[in-house]
């Protein structure tokens, strides 16, 4: 009985370091101490025993037991730890990962474009002026001196709303009306940026809406001088120190003189490449003296005040600079043009 009772120690408790998991550990527990285990039948054997054995053989069976309870509960406990250890490391954050960067917009190639140009012209003593982008025809083209019928209206294919005198504006220059109202009847420099409509055909070079960046110098004794000398620094701030500018004789009603100021190409230096057509040039903007008439309507008096006045297309500027060749990937969207720009 007692080798009996000592083969059952010494197997179940091999048996229960083997047990590998809590379903193991049950049927190791049914099996040594359920009510039909090896350990309780051999408890109720006690009594066939002689007489002078049942002690001996109680007390060791009891010790057993107890033996065996206490081994099995620290396994179970073991068994519980190692489960929930390795649940928390099949489900765990990696909080070591680095995280995912959000995905940052930037500013649109035309913006960016225009802060530039700003740039320029801050350190030229220019304030930023906006004016509005739905004008009416007094102020768009009246005031500009180009009055009803103007053949030089033919410049600008307008968008007209559906109330008689208001319009989309073609170009920033109206902004110089509002310039002139809210500076008379100081002498003032400034630069009107903004969006510009025109009914026009869609090309390679011009969309139906589009930046401009005006400039207006008002004050006394401003001269041509004046006008190029700010237009070369630009240039050169803009495209680098060693660039040239030429003007060319134009027309545009509310200047007079006009002109148009061409840049030697950044490409070729003057030599001739395609981007310039093999001219050597770039035309960049349009300029020219502010017009009595405009000078007038903006409450200045032209005997006394004098100005120059200039615009320009911030894509152009942009094309130029980054060897774009087609305006209309500007504002189609596409984010493979835009996410260059980032
Ligand atoms: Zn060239």
């Amino acid at each position: 009985m007692l080798q009996e009772l000592e083969q059952i120690r010494t197997v179940s408790v091999q048996e229960l370091e083997a047990a590998a998991d809590l379903d193991q550990l049950e049927e190791w527990r049914v099996s040594y101490l359920g009510k039909k285990g090896a350990l309780t039948q051999a408890l109720r054997g006690l009594g066939k025993l002689p007489r002078e054995e049942r002690p001996a053989a109680g007390q060791m069976a009891n010790q057993i037991k107890l033996a065996l309870e206490q081994a099995f509960e620290e396994r179970q406990e073991a068994l519980r730890r190692a489960a929930l250890a390795a649940e928390l490391t099949e489900g765990a954050i990696d909080v070591h990962l680095p995280g995912r960067a959000p995905a940052l917009g930037h500013l649109h190639p035309s913006t960016q474009t225009l802060r530039e140009i700003y740039d320029v012209f801050a350190q030229m003593g220019f304030y930023v002026l906006r004016s509005r982008e739905v004008e009416d025809d007094h102020t768009n083209f009246q005031m500009l001196n180009l009055p009803p019928g103007h053949p030089a209206r033919d410049m600008w294919s307008t968008f007209y709303t559906t109330r008689p005198g208001v319009l989309l504006r073609t170009h920033t220059s109206p902004g110089q009306i509002h310039a002139m109202r809210e500076f008379h009847p100081e002498p003032f420099r400034v630069i009107l940026p903004g969006k510009c409509y025109r009914y026009e055909q869609v090309t390679t070079r011009s969309e139906h809406m589009f930046y401009q960046v005006e400039g207006l110098v008002i004050g006394h004794n401003i001269t041509m001088a004046d006008l190029k000398g700010v237009l070369l620094q630009f240039a050169r701030l803009m495209f680098g120190p060693e660039r040239r500018l030429r003007f060319r004789p134009s027309y545009f009603p509310f200047t007079e003189p006009s002109a148009e100021a061409d840049m030697d190409c950044i490409l070729c230096g003057g030599k001739g490449c395609q981007l310039c057509k093999y001219t050597g040039w770039l035309e960049i903007l349009g300029c020219g003296m502010v017009h009595p008439n405009v000078l007038r309507n903006g409450g200045y008096d032209p005997d006394e005040f004098s100005g120059f006045a200039f615009g320009m297309g911030p894509e152009r500027i942009c094309m130029l600079k980054h060897g774009i060749r087609d305006i209309r990937y500007f504002f189609s969207n596409d984010l493979r043009f835009l996410e260059q720009f980032a």
